[in-house]
């Protein structure tokens, strides 16, 4: 099989690798790619996937390039291209795609939509309004005593959420968003969501229009700062699965949203083929969803596919064909942890350019990938290139083995203003000694 990529990220350069893996794939591009993509070879073949210099958000350009080179998947990394209807486009055109169609995308790119599909739906989420209108807006806010999250209606670079404590503060939120446009037309309608207090997880579901098939649960890191002080990201680190919920609890929380995410789904004619990506609030009340997303998470993806033990291209197909039931989806049982290195300044202005190295010494060390993000080749050396530069990731026996063989090769790599969150992962670490500790006392060890 040949296999276009879509994207540029450390969540592409995981899908790049594992699906380089199959046995199926005779060649491989990946538009427009990184540094770390461009070192992956073929594992049937040995030959090199080919980074091409294409925009991901150039749909005729992606499009004229699959049908040209006649790929026989395509594989969307990136929530933009999904929310411009690349998968519509393709498939009018007759070109086989994997992710979910503009209608189905909407989860993501419209907020409003997803809230309200959640509350038709009777999926748990927080107690929430929807609005055009600043003052109605401000009335509800005042109504949650300014306790809330205002929520650009349409994708926003990841910056649309913005957290209040105050009705002074939710105000000056949606005066932003609905009257100074900050977002523009991003922020033309907003949700306003109660504030809720609780462990934060992400869940992912493989779906294929009818068929849902859950993940372990994984946990993002967004702030820039250890203990979750500083600015939002796109996340600073990851690991999976998590102890906050156990496999029994995780199938209910599943069922809890996926069962009558499902049946919205057939009743609203919404054919999702692609990855349901609920991020999830377990608050003192049980589970509550805060946002969908239509795509795999970044930095989860680089947990998530080095524990994946199925071959991805046959999920993918399945998910495409529609015949995920008839597929397990197998886990290793060894945790893996992520942590990025960004550059300095992240997420705000950075430098570009700055060499990095390391590199190699860091990729020898055993169950250890690094993940390549923002990075890109000058001449023989590879530089920074973006905000988040690398996910190292690393996999072992325990969370906290996984842990120090992630920073271990963290510690190996080196290039100007680097920066990353030493805490990946500890609050895991601390809740697990406190789940053996009360386990011991249960049974008087
Ligand atoms: P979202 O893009 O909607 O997931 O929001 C970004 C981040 O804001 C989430 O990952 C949470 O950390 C936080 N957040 C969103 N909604 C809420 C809420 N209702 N209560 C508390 N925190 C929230």
């Amino acid at each position: 099989m040949k296999l276009l990529v879509i994207g540029s990220g450390g969540r592409e350069h995981a899908l790049v690798w594992k699906l380089a893996q199959s046995p199926h794939v005779t060649q491989m591009w990946c538009a427009p790619g990184n540094a770390g993509i461009a070192e992956e070879r073929l594992a049937r073949n040995q030959l090199a996937v080919e980074c091409v210099n294409l925009g991901a958000d150039d749909l005729p350009a992606l499009l004229a390039f699959a049908r040209e080179k006649k790929a026989d998947l395509t594989v969307v990394g990136p929530d933009n291209p999904l929310a411009m209807g690349i998968v519509d486009l393709f498939q009018k055109n007759g070109a086989r795609i994997w992710g979910p169609n503009q209608k189905a995308a909407q989860f993501e790119s419209s907020k409003v939509f997803a809230q309200n599909f959640m509350e038709k739906y009777g999926i748990p989420t927080a107690r929430a309004g929807t609005f055009s209108d600043a003052r109605a807006a401000r009335d509800f806010a005042a109504a949650l005593g300014g306790q809330c999250a205002v929520k650009a209606d349409g994708l926003a670079l990841g910056k649309g959420v913005l957290i209040c404590g105050s009705v002074p503060e939710a105000e000056r939120a949606i005066d932003e968003i609905l009257v100074g446009k900050a977002f523009g037309a991003a922020g033309s309608k907003i949700v306003i969501q109660e504030f809720l207090e609780g462990v934060e997880i992400s869940l992912h579901a493989l779906c294929d229009g009818t068929t849902a098939k859950l993940f372990p649960t994984a946990q993002d890191h967004k702030r820039a700062l250890d203990g979750d002080e500083g600015l939002n990201t796109g996340g600073m680190g990851a690991y999976s699965p998590t102890p906050f919920l156990d496999d029994a609890r995780l199938a209910e929380v599943g069922r809890e949203i996926l069962d009558p995410w499902l049946k919205g789904c057939a009743a609203e004619g919404i054919d999702f083929r692609g990855i349901l990506y609920p991020g999830v609030m377990l608050t003192k009340d049980g589970p509550r969803v805060l946002e969908f997303n239509a795509r795999f998470g970044d930095p989860e993806t680089q947990v998530y596919l080095t524990r994946l033990e199925n071959d991805l291209v046959e999920l993918l197909d399945a998910s495409v064909n529609g015949t995920l039931s008839r597929v397990d989806l197998k886990w290793s049982p060894m945790p893996s942890v992520c942590v990025v290195l960004a550059s300095g300044g992240y997420p705000g202005a950075y430098a570009k350019g700055k060499c990095i190295t390391g590199l190699t010494q860091a990729g020898q060390l055993p169950h250890t990938k690094v993940f390549h993000a923002g990075t890109a080749r000058s001449g023989d050396r590879i530089v920074t290139n973006g905000g988040r530069v690398l996910g190292v990731t690393a996999w072992a026996g325990d969370l906290s083995r996984a842990r120090g063989a992630a920073y271990a090769a963290v510690e190996k790599i080196q290039f100007d203003g680097a920066q990353f969150r030493r805490d990946i992962a500890a609050k895991a670490l601390r809740q697990a000694q406190i789940q053996s500790h009360s386990e011991r006392m249960k049974f008087n060890l």
